[in-house]
């Protein structure tokens, strides 16, 4: 008898005899963290949640230690999504909308005339921004647009999610000399077969053995994906900062503290007339020039 493993892991495989990679990833503890941090409606905690495993699954692609993220934004009622991950598989995310979102609204009626946005951040480098226009019924088929259009790969994605989980996969052709198309197609047909069901219920292996049993799969160790937000006191200052001291000071003397909420971890950072004096003292100064 084995033991389920936790949950929240990106699994890399390689097929023996094609020139084809494949990604799985599970998710469960880190997409309730996301979630649970404003009272989202079921449609838009779906949109989420399968962003978060397409950011988990671009991220394992990267070449390089940096940041990502996937955001979706709109003139509909949605107007944002987004999830930023980075190449260590910490996530974090959030959206924004108004009035009521319908558990079965699609893409198009929750973002209206609507873009994905995909920036890819190294740490040393040059940023790199993709965008596609949200025109297809899911997120995996725009997804697919995306690779289509900035690698020029075949990539076949699935993605699911419902209140509680979340996970996807990921096929694509490896960018070697060649045209592996006909492989990747038959291997593309037998991921498409993929059930939310036995993603979110079996153990990776498995899911592998019932989609490609009669192939050879090197499935290499999973990588844990966590909720991380990169929020802190600090940081919170310095965006006070910004604001003139008169400002923060008419602030103070009205409710007598200054809060900074970060709304993808709904922490609140509070700070008093002291903090606030700390900050302008420690505050390079601006007005001296020589
Ligand atoms: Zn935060």
């Amino acid at each position: 008898m084995t033991e389920k493993m936790s949950k929240d892991n990106l699994y890399r495989y390689l097929f023996e005899n094609a020139s084809v990679r494949g990604e799985l990833v599970q998710l469960e503890s880190s997409y309730q963290e996301v979630i649970s941090a404003h009272d989202y409606p079921l449609a838009i905690q779906k949109v989420l949640g399968e962003l978060m495993a397409s950011t988990s699954l671009l991220t394992a692609t990267l070449k390089f230690s940096g940041d990502i993220s996937i955001q979706l934004q709109g003139d509909g009622p949605v107007s944002l999504a987004v999830i930023n991950g980075n190449n260590l598989q910490q996530l974090r995310g959030v959206s924004r909308w108004d009035g009521e979102i319908a558990d079965d609204a699609s893409l198009q009626q929750m973002f209206g005339k609507g873009y994905m946005v995909i920036t890819l951040t190294p740490n040393d480098g040059e940023r790199y921004q993709g965008v596609v226009g949200l025109e297809k019924d899911t997120l995996a088929e725009c997804l697919e647009d995306y690779f289509q259009q900035s690698e020029q790969l075949p990539t076949k994605i699935k993605l699911f999610a419902d209140t509680k989980q979340a996970a996807g996969m990921f096929l694509q052709v490896l960018p070697t000399d060649g045209n592996h198309n006909e492989e990747f197609d038959h291997l593309s047909i037998l991921t498409e077969t993929v059930k939310q069901d036995e993603l979110f219920s079996l153990e990776a292996e498995e899911v592998l053995h019932r989609l490609y049993h009669e192939e050879e799969v090197r499935l290499y160790e999973p990588v844990a994906v966590t909720f991380k937000c990169t929020c802190s006191k600090e940081r919170s200052a310095k965006a006070i900062r910004t604001v003139s001291k008169e400002e923060v000071d008419a602030i103070i003397a009205e409710v007598g503290k200054v809060e900074m909420g970060c709304e993808y971890c709904n922490s609140k950072y509070i700070f008093d007339s002291i903090d606030i004096e700390a900050i302008y003292a420690n505050a390079p100064s601006n007005d001296v020039t020589q």
